[in-house]
């Protein structure tokens, strides 16, 4: 992919981004101006040390907050100018969340699990036969009434990825999704980005501390106290 994919028809794209938060009197600035762009079925990389922003930027792009000052426009709309009830909606469309700790439900299946963000649609025929699409598509189709704590870490993850895609998302937001997993874990979770990619043109953002997870993107962004940086740049200050 050119590394200007994103410069086009962008879903979300953030301009001069600053994000702030005052705490007992002290202003932190997590976010000092940073760009964004991201494209369908982009995969792109936020990696940087702990306290550098990579939290807050996911929080922004998922409308799960709004910038203290700048633009972030998901298809031309200022979410600034969402009501938090617009928002919330506009989110379950747009946008599934992945985390390294999984959150599945313990006392629901797999599949019900994955109908999770579905539930007060009333459409429970649709809504059973994508999750059960979609846990056959993760390689668990025969899993789908097991409990969480029936399934391995790998097997969790691939469920919740699953739950992530049930309401058909554009952008997958991603959370260290392999820091509990092997590296084999891991590249099948990578393989599963890349066919729901291809398949359902879902864009891919993912925090990550795992090399070849960055490896495998297309765009590696490198956040260094609240700044995009280049790459060698990161790589420097990260050593020290
Ligand atoms: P990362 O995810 O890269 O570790 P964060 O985005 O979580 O970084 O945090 C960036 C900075 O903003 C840190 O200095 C952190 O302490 C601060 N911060 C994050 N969230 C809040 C908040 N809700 N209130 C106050 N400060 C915050
Ligand atoms: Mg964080």
């Amino acid at each position: 992919m050119a590394p200007n994919a994103s410069d086009d028809a962008p879903i979300i794209r953030g301009d001069d981004v600053v994000k702030e938060y005052e705490t007992g009197g002290q202003l932190v600035r997590a976010l000092k101006g940073v760009d964004f762009g991201i494209a369908p079925a982009d995969f792109v990389a936020v990696v940087g040390p702990s306290g550098s922003g990579k939290s807050t930027l996911l929080n922004l792009l998922g409308l799960l907050d709004v910038p203290t000052r700048g633009d972030v426009r998901l298809r031309g709309t200022d979410v600034a100018t969402l009501s938090d009830r617009e928002r919330t909606n506009t989110r379950k469309d747009t946008i599934g969340f992945v985390f390294q700790s999984f959150y599945l439900i313990p006392t629901l299946t797999a599949v019900e699990n994955v109908e999770m963000p579905r539930m007060l649609d009333r459409t429970p025929k649709r809504t059973r036969e994508r999750a059960t699409d979609l846990l056959e598509r993760v390689g668990l189709g025969d899993r789908l009434d097991h409990y969480p704590d029936e399934l391995s870490g790998g097997q969790k993850q691939r469920v919740a990825i699953a739950r992530s895609l049930v309401n058909d998302p554009d952008i997958l937001l991603a959370d260290e999704p392999t820091g509990n997993l092997d590296r084999d874990t891991g590249d099948r979770i990578l393989d599963l980005f890349d066919e729901f990619r291809a398949e359902e043109d879902v864009a891919v953002v993912t925090v990550t501390h795992d090399a070849y997870v960055a490896d495998a993107a297309d765009r590696v962004v490198n956040l260094i106290d609240g700044e995009v940086r280049p790459a060698d740049e990161a790589a420097a200050e990260g050593s020290t």
